[in-house]
């Protein structure tokens, strides 16, 4: 018997309407596109982007970003990074609080076999105890006979979300010389992310929004800098504000990572003038398995796609006036609209989020020439997925 990769393989150069269903399909041109479109921004604003790679979980496609410009991958997990570096990316940053020593003797043995193949492994802190932790695992990792290695280190400030950080203020200093004890470890700069800035409807509220993280990240880097402390780099920024990032001066690195497939979440924004036009790249093929007189149920329930961000909504195709979609449950989606599809229709939908959407599927079936009458061009493994701890 075949596995579902073998028989997902057999495909490649088949007709789109080959697909099985449910599928998480990428539409490569328009993923070229925004993969452009982001290279093109970087260069423009002489920024260095380091896209997140929680979003694809996949090594193939972080090897592609970095062919097309960027500097390297953020990555949330220890694992992510771990299958990021066996996938042949050697400049990883993880973008998150780890304290777990368990965890950090992984992040320790990470950074030793980065920097001895010429690579460079980076992480975030908010709190002493993590900064000790870290160090004893980077001590601990080189007298099991690791080349010496230097580990970058971000501190992570608040700048509005609520979420990890300190305040800028005298805490994030004192980190600052904290990390600066302890030899393995390398002040690499602020790490600076508003996650509750990126949907912000109105373009405006974004502008506002990170003005203000500008603003912390400008008293965060004076008083460093006061101590006779340079800050090598702000990293910071999503799909939803990076323009504003961008043109901040304040920033040198952006981390943005659904821009690459979208979803009905980030479509739902109004779009900044200054942003690049990201289209719509990922979605999720479905078949009409049951027609009612009121409805239809389409093989695509919330094991298909996430619902955190809404539902997926419905391409429109041939649909005048539009289909929508609502929970059906795990395998089933319900269609309602003024013209029901058929039995044995093919549908698109578009996730309402893509990172916890691509995170349902083994694979993803990269499609060139468009979804109509493409082609099956290759089978992307989603190799991080599961890899959460
Ligand atoms: N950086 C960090 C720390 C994040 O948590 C995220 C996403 O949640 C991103 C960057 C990328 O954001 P997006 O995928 O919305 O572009
Ligand atoms: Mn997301």
């Amino acid at each position: 018997m075949r596995t579902p990769y073998e028989r997902l393989k057999k495909l490649v150069g088949r007709g789109v309407a080959e697909i099985d269903t449910p599928a998480a399909v990428v539409d490569l041109d328009a993923m070229h596109r925004n993969l452009n479109r982001m290279a093109e921004f970087a260069r423009k604003h002489g920024i260095r982007w380091r896209p997140h790679a929680k979003m694809h979980k996949s090594s193939a496609l972080a090897r592609l970003q970095m062919q097309a410009g960027a500097c390297g991958v953020c990555v949330q997990k220890t694992a992510e990074a771990e299958v990021m570096a066996a996938g042949g990316v050697h400049d990883i940053y993880i973008t998150n609080q780890v304290i777990a020593p368990v965890k950090l003797a992984r992040v320790a043995a990470l950074a030793h076999r980065l920097a001895a193949e010429g690579g460079r492994l980076s992480i975030a802190v908010d709190s002493g105890e993590g900064v000790h932790r870290l160090a004893q695992a980077m001590n601990q990792a080189r007298a099991a006979g690791g080349v010496p290695a230097v580990i970058d280190v971000f501190v992570e400030i608040d700048v509005g979300q609520g979420r990890c950080g300190l305040p800028p203020g005298p805490r994030a200093v004192a980190l600052v010389h904290e990390i600066r004890r302890h030899a393995p470890l390398r002040f690499a700069g602020l790490q600076a992310y508003h996650g509750g800035a990126q949907h912000l409807r109105a373009a405006l509220e974004r502008r506002e929004a990170i003005a203000a993280v500008v603003q912390k990240v400008q008293v965060a880097r004076k008083l460093i800098e006061a101590e006779g402390v340079p800050v090598p780099l702000v990293t910071g920024a999503g799909t939803g504000t990076l323009v504003c990032e961008a043109a901040s001066g304040a920033f040198g690195e952006v981390q943005a990572g659904s821009f690459l497939f979208m979803d009905a979440d980030y479509a739902a924004n109004e779009r900044d003038p200054a942003q690049p036009l990201f289209e719509q790249a990922l979605f999720v093929r479905t078949q009409v398995i049951s027609v009612a007189a009121t409805h239809a149920v389409c093989d695509a329930g919330h094991k298909s796609h996430s619902i955190d961000s809404g539902m997926p909504t419905v391409l429109a195709a041939r649909q005048p006036g539009g289909l929508s979609f609502r929970n059906g449950g795990d395998e089933h989606g319900i269609l309602v609209g003024p013209r029901l599809p058929a039995l044995g229709e093919h549908l698109w939908l578009i996730p309402g989020h893509c990172d916890p959407t691509v995170n349902l599927h083994d694979h993803l079936v990269a499609v060139s020439g468009g979804l109509a009458e493409g082609r099956i061009d290759r089978i992307l493994r989603v190799d991080a997925r599961g890899a959460s701890t």
